[in-house]
């Protein structure tokens, strides 16, 4: 049985992020969204509040996509999870660089560890989670950017952000 952990920060989940955990169940027996926490970024959505919106998109593919937030390595987290697989996604050719770099050292620290890229749909190409939230807060429309469920939770953000803003 092949495990594969897709982790990532999903502040929040995107269309282009539910078009590769879809592809990557088609390719191994289980995938684990892996909500990464970390300090460094300033987050919308908290860790237990991204996970709730994951799990309600990701319902209707069955046990074999799991939900799990992490701190601190990615390799320590795979090990825990006895997979030695990265899914991660590749947009435009920026996210190239980063994206090689952070393949490299984790190879470095576990040489066994595989990162498998799933290039981006065209359509999804230039979705990403920060501009998603520009967007939504700013009243946008995000409908075709993100599930109808968490283009919700967006304009809840926008509005208790818009009421903050009003209150100072
Ligand atoms: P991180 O902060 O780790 O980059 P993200 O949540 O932004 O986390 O992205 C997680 C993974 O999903 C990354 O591999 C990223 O390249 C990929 N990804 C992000 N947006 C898209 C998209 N629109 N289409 C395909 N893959 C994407």
């Amino acid at each position: 049985m092949i495990t594969a952990v897709f982790p990532g920060s999903f502040d929040p989940l995107t269309n282009g992020h539910v078009d590769i955990i879809e592809r990557s169940v088609k390719l191994f027996d289980k995938v684990i969204v892996a909500v990464v926490s970390n300090p460094e970024k300033n987050p919308l959505f908290s860790i237990p509040e991204r996970e709730a919106l994951i799990r309600t998109e990701l319902k209707r593919l069955g046990k074999r996509v799991e939900v799990r937030s992490f701190s601190g390595l990615l390799v320590e987290f795979l090990k825990q999870t006895r997979s030695s697989i990265v899914i991660r996604g590749l947009r435009a050719i920026s996210d190239y660089d980063y994206e090689t770099q952070m393949a490299l050292v984790n190879k470095s620290l576990w040489d066994q560890v595989e990162t498998v890229f799933l290039v981006a749909r065209e359509e999804n190409s230039y979705i990403s989670s920060s501009l998603v939230k520009q967007v939504a807060l700013y009243g946008g429309d995000v409908a075709s950017f993100v599930p109808p469920h968490i283009g919700k939770a967006l304009r809840q953000k926008a509005k208790e952000r818009g009421g903050k803003r009003k209150q100072r």
